[in-house]
């Protein structure tokens, strides 16, 4: 048996390991080594944020297309750059990584651009303090465009499954890694935000500020940022301490299950950044 053999074989194992054993880590690390020690209403939050991250997992099983189908469709119909082309597997993996990221940046900096995906986007911003039950906080909707975004991805450039297999679990650690509350060593977190995104780069981007919010938009990568020039160093930013969330007319219905799902419907006033 071959790796990517292998790799298909345990792609369960390794999916849920990435996924439910990192949030378990990290969520125990958070309780260890906090970033910031202000837990507000965590019982109604964490309720809200497990409820919209159940909610996306049913959503992404209910939906007839997914990546992995896409990507065994595109090697035998021929369809997309890859399956033109015979590439070696790391160019074949690089170009994975590469392309994934960067679709998923280009949606990111979309919802923050573009006002009604804006009004999808700030529930997962609404968030007024962060940790590891914050990274699958989006709605349904913008769910679907992202599994949208990713297919069309896989399809564009004939990405095989074996490096899907490899990418996904990885984006997955990256996601929940940046969200989470804990305290890295500056040393640490500087040479990681080297290529990832870390919890003090992607803390920034969930600050009130308009400024901040609209800046390191990479949940995996930090390079994205650095090429387009959206990045902000979070260096002297006062992490621990900084107001996050957005700006609405009544503070208590935040941490709602059921006003988060309506949020995208309401007004302009229900989810602004401040300026600064
Ligand atoms: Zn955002």
């Amino acid at each position: 048996m071959n790796y990517q053999e292998w790799l298909m074989a345990n792609s369960n194992a390794i999916q849920l390991t990435a996924f439910y054993g990192l949030f378990l880590f990290l969520g125990l690390l958070e309780v260890w080594v906090p970033l910031s020690r202000l837990l507000p209403d965590r019982k109604r939050r964490w309720t809200s944020n497990l409820g919209l991250t159940l909610l996306a997992v049913l959503v992404s099983r209910a939906l007839p297309l997914s990546g992995y189908g896409t990507a065994i469709w595109a090697s035998s119909a021929g369809v997309g750059l890859l399956n033109h082309v015979s590439m070696p597997s790391l160019i074949v993996l690089i170009t994975a990584m590469v392309g994934r990221s960067l679709s998923s940046w280009l949606l990111h900096i979309s919802m923050h651009k573009v006002q009604f995906l804006w009004r999808l986007h700030r529930i997962h911003h609404l968030d007024q303090i962060m940790d590891v039950t914050t990274t699958v906080r989006f709605h349904p909707v913008e769910i679907v465009m992202s599994i949208v975004t990713g297919i069309l991805t896989v399809a564009l450039l004939g990405l095989p499954l074996w490096a899907l297999l490899i990418y996904d679990p990885f984006e997955s650690a990256v996601r929940i890694f940046s969200h989470a509350n804990i305290r890295l060593p500056e040393k640490v977190d500087r040479v990681l935000r080297l290529l990832i995104s870390t919890p003090a780069m992607h803390r920034l981007h969930h600050s009130i500020f308009q400024k901040e919010t609209d800046s390191n938009y990479g949940t995996i990568f930090s390079f994205w940022d650095r090429l387009f020039r959206t990045y902000t160093s979070p260096v002297g930013k006062g992490l621990a301490r900084m107001p996050l969330g957005l700006e609405v007319k009544n503070n208590s219905r935040v941490q709602s299950f059921w006003w988060l799902l309506e949020n995208p419907f309401l007004g302009v006033g229900e989810g602004k950044r401040r300026m600064k």
